[in-house]
Formats: structure tokens, C-alpha cells, sequence
């Protein structure tokens, strides 16, 4: 379609109108002048036509009657006739007869009018017109005759009129002129009114319209046309204005959205970036630029890979682009995981991102909007929790244990790894469940423990009971407080120590009872001896207790065997327990001896004694039918000493001693007899203080001499050695130490004799270890009675004498009987631990006569266990011994301790304790103890290849 054109109006409207006005003026006058000088041409015609035909006539007759003058007066007044140039009269031959130029006659006419010589051939008779210059030439042909009557000549004379028209021609050019002069000036003058009113009125409000219009063209949307009126333009000029303002306002709507738009962009912490349609960056925010590394300014119109270098984190490749994908497909596209970005200085962030496509509302696609941000931090927290989370559920997974997250309500949050048949249901029947529900009979404890932990923010301990499928398992708990979303929880971990209460259970029973005959042993008896006294301290009656020895057991023992002596020993003890009543408590206190504790007699003396004296004897009759052995009859009979209690000194050592004492002056006086504690008795009591006595003096005169007895590894090699006193009498020769320790014991002198031990011992020891020793002997070890280890300053002279003799600490070993441990377990712990500081280590001396329980064990810094020679004695004969030793030595194993059977005397115990897993045997079958010197003589000869 052809453009429509447009011209500068102010400069060519004057110019068109002058134009115009000048074409039309010319052809007006041109006009004019035509009309006027072609009427001029024929009414010169007619003139011409009618002069000739006038002059036609009176020619004739003036050249009939051949008056010259007279064609010359007709000549004459013709040529009066302003427009007639030249008449001409000419004759047969052409030649002028008369001319209104004088000059012309007798010429021939063709030579003064060429035109002639044409008219003169085609004469026809008629008047005819040429055109010549400025006018016309006429002619008319006059037919006369001369002569006279008969003869007459014919003759055709022709007049010539040429005219000149340049005369009238000029005028009526003159007036044409004249007209188109008014004309032009009445056409300048509309001319000029319509300049004026088209510029006012037209141009000079388009000029208006115009610059309005490049204004609003350079954005200038304020102006205002400066046109009033009416009419089309300022019809236009309203318009243009309207529009003006409409887009005014919709570019401050755009701009303001476009602000609202930036800040937003700008104020958001994910970076954005949007693209156009070919994926060229358009604009980005400061997170962008600040993670990309490109400025918006240099990042414009770039493809977005250049400004947007995303590879994948793992394969180091680059990562598919999101924007052609979304270009592509049209939909919002995540980035993969493990996205890092490349920015412009080589910095690589872990980032997460979407790209969107940008729609107008009909669907097209404009551009691409990426957002993502820097996940570094998080994703680095992530993999760290993942990693985390992974070894706790290898760590839980791998846990022995039952490990349980509760709510402070008892509700069962989540349960971790552990033996799933240590828990009272399934795990997925746990969960979502509370305590109350499943352990109703452990509700109110383990709810305490809960309360407990959350209240004082720290970790309890406990112990509990499950009756579970796979039996009744006993655990110890541990619990700590944590949060769990927010909301206080605890973890609960327990350990199945199943294993461990049913060993101590046994060995509870093991210490507590004979296992031989079912009674309460010797502990038991203590124990309730004690409560006893106190009892009837209290209430102030009398009880008894009633020492019992069968006569001639060793002998029974030796000739029938220890089957048949145990046998007879469980049969007695059914018979005494027979004639008892049931308050009554009977007690096996060792060997052939059986204690009887009655209590609350009577409160008179003499009657409490005679009630003591019937039952007393009934025990003795008990005994007086003979028992079966082997079909074989046998007679037994009971020495029975009695005493009664309380008294003024009816401490519990005394009372058993006063029975004893009792019980040993009826076998005095001839067995089978009932004896009362007397004062008479009280002598041997005596004696005993005169041991006391004589052991100070010993000390001083250095009659005290220490032995040693090795200990020996499985191949026999002495590995050890254990230190014991010995006391060299001088009249009763050589004590031993069962005789007048226990006696120090109780007079305290055993500190005195404890410390001369160890001091003797560490010296002398500092001085053989200055020669070499066996390399596989690791040390001496000395029995620690409990007052020593209870001394204050017990530590701090042991590390004394230790530095002072430069004995290494652990070439030493202490032994410390379970009793110990069990009297005062915080003060016995603190010195073992003080002690372990110097290198010395520890062993339990008599290990199964105690009352000492694993847990002592197990968190003492322990390193053996010597297990007591009553248990080894009877191996591998004895059931209960050889279960207990078992355990003993199975448990010891479990707890990282090294065992020693102490009393080892023959080869099948030392088999039968090998094959179970023993380290160390003491005993006569290797060697019985021996002064210091022989010890060290034959362990130094050992080195040497020698047999010890
Ligand atoms: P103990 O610590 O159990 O010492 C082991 C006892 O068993 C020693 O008796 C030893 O001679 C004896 N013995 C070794 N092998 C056999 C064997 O094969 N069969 C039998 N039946 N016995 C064996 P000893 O020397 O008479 O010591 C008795 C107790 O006196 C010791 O028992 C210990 O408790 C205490 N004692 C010994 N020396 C000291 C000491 O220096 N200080 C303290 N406080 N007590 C000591
Ligand atoms: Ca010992
Ligand atoms: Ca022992």
C-alpha cells in the first residue's frame, strides 16, 4: 500500500496557492486574448468580404468606363479604413492598375505579395482569403468589358485587399493584460487573506500539534497542545492530548510496578535471573550478581551459561541447562540435585533452583525466570546430619543394648537397633504406645526414673525386671535427659545383665548357704546373730546359741570316705533341723559343726537357760539312732556347748567363742555331752591375750620371718609369689599366722605387723630386684588386712616407701579379702585407685567366702581374683564347688580378671582348673611356702634352666 505523503505546509501552501493562481491568471488572459483576437479574425473576414463585394460594382463601371481617377477615390476611401494595409487593383496580367501605394503601380502583384501568384491560378470568380502575416489577403475577381458596341473585350480585373491586424492585435492583447492585472491583483489579495487565515488557523495549530506531538514523541507526557477553538485540529489536539495523558498514567502504572518489581527483586535473598525467549540475560538481582559474579550492566544480552556456569557437583559436567528445557517444554524445571555453580572468580556454591516460564496471559512464552540460592551451608549441614545419622544408626544398630526414646509421658518414640528379643513386644506395637500400657507393674518406677532425669536434668541408673518370651530378663537402665521436637524426652538404655544376677544370685546362695546341706552357713549365722542381739537387747529376753560338733567326723570321714562323710553330715543336719521349732534358725558353720540360734527364750535367766538346755538336748537325742550307711548302722554323737545372750559382752565374735569354748569343754570331758559357757572357760580367752602380749615382744626381738609360696603359671613356671609371715616361737616353734593374726586382728596390733610385712617386703624385694630375675615373673604380693588399708595416710607412706627403696609399683601386688570391699566400699576404692597411680595392682584374697558382689568388682581397678582353697579343695568330686569355681573363674573372664586357685594339691584339680580357663595356682602340689631365700635361691635357679 502506497504511503501517504506528507509536505512542510507552512513553506509550500503559499507557494501552491501562488502557483495556482499564476497558472489560472495565464490561461485566463490566454483565453481571453484568444476569444477576442479570433472574433477580431472573422469579423475582419466579413469586413474584408463585404468591402470587396461592395467595391465589386463601381470598380466594373469606373474600368468599363475607364476612370481612373475615379478607382482611385474608390481606393482611396477604403484605405481610409484603419486595418486595410494595402488595395490593390490588378489587370488580366496581374499587374497593379492602381494601389493605394503609390509605388506599386505597374508592378506585377505576384512580386509584392507572394500569396498572390496561388489566388491568381486557383481564381474561381468568388472572393477568397489567405492568411498572411498580421492579417489576411483578399482578393475578388470584376469581370468588365471594353470597347464599343460590337466588338467587346472581356477582362477580369482582381481587387486586392490586405489587411494588418498587429494594431487590434495589440489592443486586445492590452486589455487582456489589463483583465488578467486585475485578476492577479485580486487573486494576491485572496491569495494573501487565505496565507493568513491558513497559516493562523491551520498551519500554525499543526505547527502546535506538531511539537506537541514530538513531545509527547521525547516522553514529555506533561505538555499540552496550545490550540483553543474548535474544529478538526483542536478535535485532534484534544485527542492527542487524551492519549497523551492515557499513556501518561499507564507509563507511571508501568513505572511504579516496574519499582515495585525491582525492589522486590532486589529486596528477595534468592538470586533471580530472567531471560528472554533466546535465553539472554535481561535482568538479574544483587544475589544474583553477588553468587554469579556478573554485574547486571556486563551480564545483559548474555547467553545465560556464560553468566549462569552451572556443572554437576558429582561428575564435575556440566549440568543440563533448565532454561532451554523450560524454552522447550514449557514447564517449571528443578535443578538436579547436587548443582554447584561456577561463579566469574572460579568460587563453586552448592545451589537449589527452579526455572519458570514467564507467560502473557494468552500462553506466549516471554522469557524464563531462574530462581536459586546458595545451599552450601545447608547442604554441607545436610551431608554432615546425613553422615551424622548414619553412625548413630550403625552405632544403635550395633548396640547390645536396648535402646529406647521416651516421652516425658512414658510414650515409646522410637526404638534403636539392639536385640529385638529384649523387648517386651514388637517394635511396631511399641511405638505410638505408652509405658503404662505395655509394663503396667514397672509403671510408677520407670515413670519416676522419667521424672527423675527430666527434673534434675541428669542421668540415673536403675535396675529392673521383664518377664519376657525368652524368659525373665533382669536390666540395668540408664537415662538422660534430651529433647525430641522440641518436647523434653529421655533415652533409655538398657543392658540385659541377665547373666550376671543369676551369677550372683548363685553366688549370693553359695555364700549364704551350704551348698552341701541346704543351711544357712557361717555369713547367714553373723548376720542374724547380730540382729539377734540386738533383738533381744531390746525386748531384754534371753536367746541361746547352741554350738554343735559331731564327734569323730575326720575319723568317719577317713575310713568311709568323704561321700559317705558328706552323706552323714546332710543326714544329721535333716535330724537336727527335725527336732527344731520353726522360729528356730540352724546354721552349718564349717566342717562337722552346726550353730543353733533360738531366740526369745524367757526373760528369766534360769529359765531361759533350762528351755535351752531341754532343746539342747534334744538335738542330742536327735542323734542317738544310729544312721544308715550302706546298710551298715552307724552311731553318732554330738559335743553341744551353749550359751546364753545378752550379756555384758555379748559382742558376736565372744558369743560364738563363748559357745565354742563350751562346746569344746563338753568334748574335753568326754564327748556325746551337753556343756554351759562358764566363767572357767573364759581362760582360753586369756591365752589369746597373752599372744597379743608375746607377738609385741616378737616384733622387737625379730622373731617374725616372712615366707614365700610362688605362684605358678599353667607350665609350672613360678610367676609370682605370695608373701606370708611366719612366727618363729621360741618354745612352740613356728607359728602359723592363722594363730596370731586373727588376734592382732583384734588387738590392732596388725598395723604394726602389717607394715613391718610390707616394709620388709619392699625393701628386700628392692634388693633381689637388683639381680636379675626370670623375665616371666612378674612380682611379690602381700595380704593387706583391713585396718591397714583403712589407715589414714596408707597411700602416702606406701608411695614413701616405695620411692625410698626404688621399687617399681608394679612388681607389687596387695591382696584384700572380699570382706573389705563390702564394709566400706568408698574409702577401699579411693586407696585402690590412689594406689593403681604408683603402678600397684590388686588381687581378692579368699575369693567366694565374702558377701562381695560383681558390681564391686567390675568398677574396681581389680586385676585377679584368688579363689579361696575351701572351693578347691573337693574338685572335681564336689558338684557345687566345681559350678562355683566355674563361674567364679567364667565371670572373672567376662570382667578382663585373671583368676588363681589357691590350695592346689593334686593333678586333677590343677586339670580340672587349667581346662576351665585358671591362670595361676597356688599351692603344695608346686610348692609349700619357704623362708625368703630359698624362694628367691630357687627362682633365680629356675632362670638358670634349673627346676625350682
Ligand atoms: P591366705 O592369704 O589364704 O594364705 C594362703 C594360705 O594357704 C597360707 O597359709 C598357705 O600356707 C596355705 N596354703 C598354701 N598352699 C596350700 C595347700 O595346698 N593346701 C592348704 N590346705 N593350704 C595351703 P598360712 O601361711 O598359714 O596363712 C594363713 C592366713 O594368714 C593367710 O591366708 C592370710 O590370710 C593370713 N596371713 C599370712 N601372712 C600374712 C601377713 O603377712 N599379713 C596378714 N595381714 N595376714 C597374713
Ligand atoms: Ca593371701
Ligand atoms: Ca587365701
Amino acid at each position: 500500500m502506497s504511503q501517504i505523503r506528507s509536505i512542510p505546509l507552512h513553506r509550500t501552501l503559499p507557494l501552491v496557492f501562488i502557483g495556482l493562481f499564476l497558472i489560472g491568471a495565464l490561461l485566463l488572459t490566454t483565453l481571453e486574448y484568444w476569444q477576442s483576437s479570433s472574433s477580431l479574425k472573422t469579423h475582419e473576414q466579413q469586413e474584408l468580404r463585404s468591402q470587396l463585394n461592395l467595391l465589386a460594382l463601381p470598380v466594373r463601371r469606373a474600368l468599363e468606363s475607364q476612370r481612373v481617377d475615379e478607382l482611385n477615390a474608390l481606393i482611396g476611401s477604403l484605405a481610409t479604413h484603419p486595418a486595410n494595409d494595402v488595395i490593390a487593383i490588378t489587370d488580366d496580367r496581374g499587374s497593379i492598375l492602381v494601389s493605394s501605394r503609390y509605388a506599386w503601380r505597374g508592378k506585377p502583384i505576384g512580386e509584392l505579395l507572394p500569396e498572390a501568384d496561388d489566388l491568381i491560378a486557383t481564381q474561381n470568380g468568388t472572393t477568397r482569403l489567405v492568411d498572411v502575416a498580421h492579417g489576411y489577403l483578399a482578393v475578388n475577381s470584376v469581370d468588365y468589358y471594353t470597347g464599343g458596341k460590337g466588338i467587346r473585350e472581356r477582362h477580369r480585373a482582381l481587387i486586392w485587399i490586405r489587411d494588418n491586424l498587429r494594431r487590434e492585435q495589440r489592443l486586445i492583447m492590452y486589455h487582456a493584460l489589463r483583465h488578467a492585472s486585475w485578476l492577479f491583483g485580486l487573486g494576491l489579495l485572496g491569495m494573501f487573506t487565505l496565507m493568513y487565515l491558513g497559516g493562523r488557523y491551520i498551519a500554525r495549530p499543526l505547527d502546535e500539534l506538531a511539537r506537541y506531538a514530538a513531545r509527547l514523541a521525547d516522553g514529555d507526557y506533561t505538555a499540552t497542545p496550545n490550540i483553543a477553538g474548535k474544529g478538526e485540529i483542536a478535535d485532534l489536539a484534544a485527542h492527542l492530548q487524551h492519549q497523551g495523558q492515557r499513556i501518561a498514567s499507564t507509563l507511571e502504572a508501568l513505572k511504579e510496578s516496574e519499582e515495585g518489581l525491582s525492589v522486590t527483586l532486589d529486596s528477595i535473598g534468592d538470586a533471580v535471573i530472567v531471560t528472554d525467549t533466546r535465553a539472554r540475560v535481561t535482568r538479574m538481582n544483587p544475589a544474583a550478581e553477588e553468587l554469579t559474579g556478573w554485574p547486571l550492566e556486563e551480564a545483559r544480552g548474555k547467553p545465560l551459561l556464560e553468566v549462569f556456569n552451572i556443572i554437576n557437583a558429582s561428575t564435575r559436567k556440566p549440568a543440563v541447562d533448565p532454561v532451554q528445557r523450560v524454552l522447550r517444554e514449557g514447564i517449571v524445571v528443578g535443578l538436579a540435585n547436587h548443582t554447584a555453580l561456577i561463579s566469574r572468580s572460579g568460587a563453586e556454591y552448592q545451589i537449589a533452583d527452579s526455572a519458570a516460564p514467564i507467560r502473557t496471559p494468552d500462553g506466549e512464552i516471554l522469557g524464563v525466570v531462574m530462581v536459586f540460592q546458595d545451599v552450601t551451608a545447608a547442604y554441607a549441614t545436610q551431608q554432615h546430619l546425613r553422615e551424622t545419622h548414619a553412625r548413630l544408626d550403625a552405632l544403635t544398630q550395633a548396640l547390645p543394648d536396648v535402646c529406647l526414646l521416651l516421652s516425658s509421658e512414658g510414650e515409646y518414640l522410637e526404638i534403636f537397633g539392639g536385640d529385638p528379643r529384649l523387648l517386651s513386644r514388637a517394635r511396631d506395637e511399641l511405638l505410638g504406645r505408652r509405658v503404662s500400657e505395655i509394663l503396667p507393674e514397672l509403671n510408677d518406677e520407670l515413670m519416676r526414673v522419667i521424672t527423675d532425669t527430666l527434673r534434675s536434668g541428669e542421668q540415673q541408673d536403675f535396675e529392673y525386671a521383664l518377664d519376657l518370651p525368652i524368659g525373665r530378663r533382669y536390666f540395668e537402665g540408664r537415662t538422660a535427659p534430651m529433647q525430641d521436637g522440641g518436647q523434653p524426652a529421655v533415652v533409655w538404655l538398657a543392658r540385659d545383665v541377665t547373666r550376671r544376677k543369676v551369677a550372683e544370685a548363685g553366688m549370693r546362695r553359695l555364700a549364704h548357704y551350704d551348698p552341701l546341706t541346704g543351711l544357712p552357713n557361717r555369713h547367714m549365722l553373723e548376720k542374724q546373730l547380730k540382729q539377734a542381739i540386738s533383738r533381744s537387747k531390746r525386748s531384754g529376753g534371753f536367746g541361746a546359741l547352741i554350738f554343735i560338733d559331731l564327734d569323730d567326723f575326720k575319723q568317719i570321714n577317713d575310713s568311709m570316705g568323704h561321700q559317705h562323710g558328706d552323706k552323714v553330715l546332710t543326714l544329721l543336719a535333716e535330724r537336727l533341723k527335725s527336732v527344731l521349732r520353726e522360729e528356730d534358725m540352724i546354721f552349718r558353720f564349717g566342717g562337722d559343726e552346726f550353730l543353733v540360734l533360738l531366740e526369745q527364750l524367757d526373760d528369766e535367766v534360769v529359765q531361759a537357760s533350762e528351755f535351752a538346755e531341754g532343746i539342747a538336748e534334744k538335738l542330742r537325742a536327735a542323734c542317738t539312732r544310729p544312721v544308715e550307711l550302706e546298710g551298715q548302722p552307724l552311731h553318732l554323737s554330738l559335743s553341744i556347748g551353749v550359751t546364753l545372750f545378752p550379756d555384758a559382752d555379748t559382742s558376736l565374735d565372744n558369743l560364738v567363742r563363748r559357745a565354742d569354748i563350751a562346746m569344746y569343754r563338753a568334748k574335753e570331758t568326754g564327748r556325746g555331752r551337753i556343756c554351759f559357757f562358764s566363767a572357767g572357760l573364759q581362760r582360753i580367752a586369756e591365752d589369746r591375750m597373752r599372744v597379743q602380749h608375746e607377738l609385741r615382744e616378737a616384733l622387737e626381738r625379730d622373731e617374725l620371718k616372712l615366707f614365700i609360696q610362688p605362684l605358678v603359671g599353667a607350665s609350672g613356671a613360678w610367676l609370682g609369689g605370695e608373701v606370708l609371715l611366719r612366727w618363729r616361737h621360741p618354745d612352740r616353734g613356728l607359728v602359723p599366722p592363722d594363730a596370731f593374726v586373727p588376734i592382732a586382728e583384734k588387738s590392732g596390733l596388725i598395723n604394726t605387723l602389717d607394715q613391718w610385712v610390707i616394709t620388709n617386703s619392699i625393701q628386700r624385694f628392692a634388693g633381689e630386684a637388683e639381680k636379675p630375675l626370670p623375665e616371666a615373673f612378674t612380682g611379690l604380693s602381700i595380704n593387706l588386712s583391713c585396718p591397714m588399708l583403712m589407715k589414714a595416710n596408707f597411700t602416702a607412706q606406701l608411695r614413701d616407701w616405695l620411692r625410698d627403696s626404688r621399687l617399681d609399683g608394679s612388681r607389687l601386688e596387695f591382696e584384700i579379702t572380699e570382706r573389705l570391699l563390702v564394709e566400706d566400699y568408698a574409702q577401699t576404692a579411693k586407696v585402690m585407685k590412689k594406689a593403681r597411680e604408683f603402678g600397684v595392682r590388686f588381687s581378692i584374697d579368699d575369693f567366694g567366702t565374702g558377701c562381695s558382689t560383681l558390681r564391686y568388682l567390675q568398677r574396681l581397678p581389680l586385676d585377679r581374683i584368688k579363689i579361696d582353697r575351701s572351693f578347691i579343695k573337693h574338685l572335681p568330686a564336689r558338684h557345687n564347688d566345681a559350678i562355683l569355681v566355674e563361674t567364679i573363674i567364667d565371670m572373672a573372664g567376662h570382667l578382663g580378671l585373671e583368676t588363681v586357685a589357691e590350695g592346689v594339691e593334686d593333678e586333677t584339680q590343677q586339670r580340672f582348673l587349667a581346662a576351665r580357663g585358671c591362670n595361676y595356682f597356688q599351692g603344695y602340689l608346686f610348692a609349700a611356702p619357704m623362708p625368703w631365700e630359698e624362694f628367691f635361691r630357687r627362682l633365680r635357679a629356675e632362670r638358670n634352666g634349673e627346676t625350682p
